[in-house]
This record gives C-alpha cells, structure tokens and sequence, in this order.
C-alpha cells in the first residue's frame, strides 16, 4: 500500500473519531435540557397537590369560622329568649335558632367531607414529595453523569486534534487539501477500499484501467463515478 494512502488511513480514522465524538458532544445540552424538564415537571406537580390541598385547609377554616359564627349566634338568641317575655319574639328566636342549628348541621356536613379530602390529598402530597424527592436525585445524577462524560469527551476530542494536527503536518499539503474536500463533500470517508473491483464509497463497479493503477499501489488513484480515493482493499 502507498505511504501516502496509510497515512491517510489513519488521518481519516482519527477524523471518524472526532466526527463521532463531536456529534456525541452536541446532544449534551439537549440531554440535560431533558433532565430539567423531567425534574421541573415533578416540582410543579408537587406544588399544584400542595396547592390543592392548602385550598381544602382554607375552605375547612373558614366553614369552622361561620359554624362559630352561628354558634354564637344561637347562644345570643337563647339569651334573648330567656329575657323576653312576648311569646311572638320567643317564636321567632326559636325560629332564627332552628334556621342556625341547620345550617350548622350542614356545615358539619361540609366539614367532615372536607376532612376526608383532607386525609387523601395529604396521602398525594406525601406522594409526590417521595416523587419529587427521587426526581431530584435522579436529575442530580444524570447531570453529574453528563457532565463528566462532556468532560471526557472534551479531553478525548482535544487528543484526537492534537494528533491529527501532527498527523497532517507529515502530509503533502496538496493531497491533504484534497483528501479534507472529499471528507466534507462526501461527510462519511474520503478513501476506500476497492473490493473486487467496486469501489465500496459508491458501490460502483470501477473501470479495469482504474482497478489495475488501484492494485498497482504506485499513485494515488479515485473512483470515477464519486471521487473517493482508493486502495486495494482485496487480500
Ligand atoms: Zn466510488
């Protein structure tokens, strides 16, 4: 094989590599958009349960607060029952009295179901504490994991470029040039191997004047059909 096309082989290797570790590199930030997302939607699901539930505590205070109410109420009217001596104003007192009594029986009611709802959302809100909880320790965890995969990544990806910027200076300017074309133009590699006569860049059989200068390994030779510089791949 030419000197030159071993040289290339490995350029290109490293090239792969650090085309692959780039593209790795890149999904970080979306992973650890993911990963706060995950962990922001735990924390707002956590607070509108707490939230529910801090209105169930506020309804209950405030049917206790009017139960009160109407206790005292009831407490003023047997007073002024007991003081009156007009039968029509006792009637209606014990009428207002009756009114309040049901009224408290209602709210008592209220106030039983809403202890029910109570006991439950604290179940949910102790839920989704334990949720949020592992939420938090998951986000903390994956986060730690990506940032010292970024950072093994980067040191990886600083190595690659430091040896390929060796590699390239052993390389005849020119046919670097032309090898760093075809690798953008063509994204995947810029030299192959020509097996059994097809070139395996484009999967094109090459002509027989192209595949013997292949084999003969004395000058750098390209497929016609798609550019690729070629080596003699067959053993
Ligand atoms: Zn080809």
């Amino acid at each position: 094989m030419l000197k030159e096309i071993e040289n290339l082989l490995v350029l290109q290797d490293r090239d792969q590599k650090i085309r692959t570790l780039d593209a790795e590199l890149k999904l970080s930030p979306q992973e650890r958009k993911e990963v706060e997302t995950r962990l922001s939607t735990a924390q707002a699901q956590f607070e509108q349960i707490r939230h529910e539930t801090q209105a169930i505590e506020i309804e209950r205070k405030k049917l206790e607060l009017d139960a009160d109410t109407k206790r005292a109420a009831i407490a003023r009217y047997k007073t002024q029952q007991m003081q009156t001596r007009k039968n029509e104003e006792f009637q209606a007192l014990a009428g207002e009295i009756g009114r309040f009594e049901k009224d408290i029986g209602t709210i008592e009611d209220e106030e039983i179901s809403l202890m029910e709802r109570a006991e439950a959302a604290k179940q949910l809100v102790a839920a989704a504490s334990n949720d949020l909880d592992t939420a938090k320790h998951l986000a903390a965890n994956r986060l730690r994991d990506l940032d010292a995969k970024t950072a093994a990544l980067e040191s990886r990806l600083s190595e690659l470029r430091s040896t390929r910027e060796s590699l390239v200076a052993t390389l005849d300017e020119d046919l670097c040039i032309r090898y760093e074309r075809l690798l953008k133009s063509k994204g995947d590699s810029a030299v192959v191997a020509l097996e059994h006569d097809v070139c395996t860049g484009c999967h094109m059989k090459v002509t027989t004047q192209t595949a013997v200068k292949a084999r003969g390994a004395k000058e750098i030779v390209c497929c016609e059909q798609c550019g690729r510089i070629l080596y003699e791949g067959e053993t």
